[in-house]
C-alpha cells in the first residue's frame, strides 16, 4: 500500500528556461515577476539542458531579463557535471562538439584540457547542443565513435523549443548515430538525471524542492525520480492531451508559471 504523503512547506524553487520562462529568449508574460515574488521568499535555481550556450551567457541573459539570481551557482549546467566527470576519469584529450562560445567557456575552465585533439589522441568525445556545426564537424565526430572512442553527450532532448516550431536537438542527432554506426553514448549528464539537482539537495530535502518545467519526459521525470515535488507549466511542450495519458500527475498544473499559488507552497506545503 502506497505510504500517505505529508505535505512538506516548499523551500527551494528550480525553474526549466526553454518552454517555462520564456521561449526563443522572450520571457512569457508574468514570469519575471513571479520569479521575483518566489525569490522573495525561498532561493531559486535555473535548470536547462540547453548547452548550446554557456553558464555565462545565461547568467548575462538571466539578468538583462530582470531574473534574480543568488549567486553562480543558481545556474545549474549539464556542462558543469559532465567536466566533474572527466576530472574524476582523468581525461585530458575530449573532441568537443559544441558552438563557439560554448567551447571558450569549457577550454576556460580547464585549460589543461585538450578540446581538439586528433582521431588517434581522443580519449573521449562530447556532444553538447551545437546549433552552429558545419559538416565536417559532424564527420570528425562520426570518424571517432565508429572506432569505438568513449561517447558521452550533455543531454538527450529529442527536442530544442523554438518559436517558429521546434527543431532537432542532441536525442534526434544520437538517432542519426545509431542508424549510422549503431553506437549510443555512455553517459547523458541532464535532466533527467537525478545529479542535475546536487547543488539544491546541499541545501534542502527532495521533497522540500518544487521543480518548476514544462516537459514531461525530462522535468517531471527528473522530479519523479528524486523525489521532489513538480509544477507544470502548460505554456511549453506538454498539452493537456499528453497529460491525460500520463498514469502519475504533477503535482501542480498551471498555465503559465504566474498562475501558480506559490504562496500556498511556502505556507501550507506540497
Ligand atoms: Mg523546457
Amino acid at each position: 500500500m502506497e505510504k500517505k504523503r505529508v505535505a512538506k512547506p516548499i523551500r527551494a524553487v528550480v525553474f526549466d528556461l526553454d518552454g517555462t520562462l520564456y521561449l526563443s529568449g522572450k520571457p512569457f508574460v508574468g514570469a519575471v515577476e513571479t520569479v521575483c515574488r518566489v525569490a522573495e521568499h525561498v532561493p531559486v535555481y535555473y535548470l536547462s539542458n540547453n548547452t548550446s550556450k554557456s553558464p555565462v551567457f545565461y547568467k548575462n541573459r538571466l539578468l538583462k531579463m530582470g531574473l534574480p539570481l543568488q549567486g553562480d551557482s543558481a545556474i545549474i549546467s549539464a556542462l558543469t557535471l559532465a567536466l566533474q566527470k572527466i576530472h574524476q576519469e582523468k581525461i585530458k584529450n575530449v573532441f568537443f562538439f559544441g558552438n563557439p562560445e560554448v567551447t571558450e567557456w569549457f577550454a576556460a575552465q580547464d585549460p589543461s584540457l585538450n578540446l581538439r585533439p586528433s582521431i588517434k589522441e581522443t580519449e573521449l568525445v562530447l556532444v553538447a547542443y551545437h546549433n552552429s556545426f558545419d559538416y565536417k564537424e559532424l564527420c570528425e565526430v562520426s570518424w571517432r565513435i565508429q572506432r569505438g572512442v568513449r561517447f558521452w553527450v550533455t543531454h538527450s532532448d529529442l527536442v530544442c523549443p523554438d518559436a517558429m516550431g521546434p527543431v532537432p536537438d542532441i536525442g534526434s542527432f544520437l538517432s542519426m548515430f545509431e542508424t549510422a554506426y549503431h553506437v549510443r553514448p555512455e553517459f547523458s549528464f541532464g535532466k533527467p538525471n537525478p545529479d542535475m539537482l546536487a547543488p539544491v539537495l546541499n541545501h534542502c530535502a527532495a521533497e522540500e524542492i518544487l521543480l518548476v518545467g514544462d516537459r514531461l519526459y525530462t522535468d517531471f521525470e527528473l522530479a519523479i525520480r528524486s523525489g521532489c515535488r513538480f509544477a507544470l507549466a502548460l505554456c511549453g511542450e506538454t498539452s493537456r492531451s499528453d497529460l491525460a495519458r500520463q498514469a502519475r500527475q504533477p503535482d501542480i498544473v498551471a498555465e503559465t508559471v504566474a498562475d501558480i499559488d506559490f504562496d500556498s507552497c511556502f505556507q501550507k506545503g506540497i
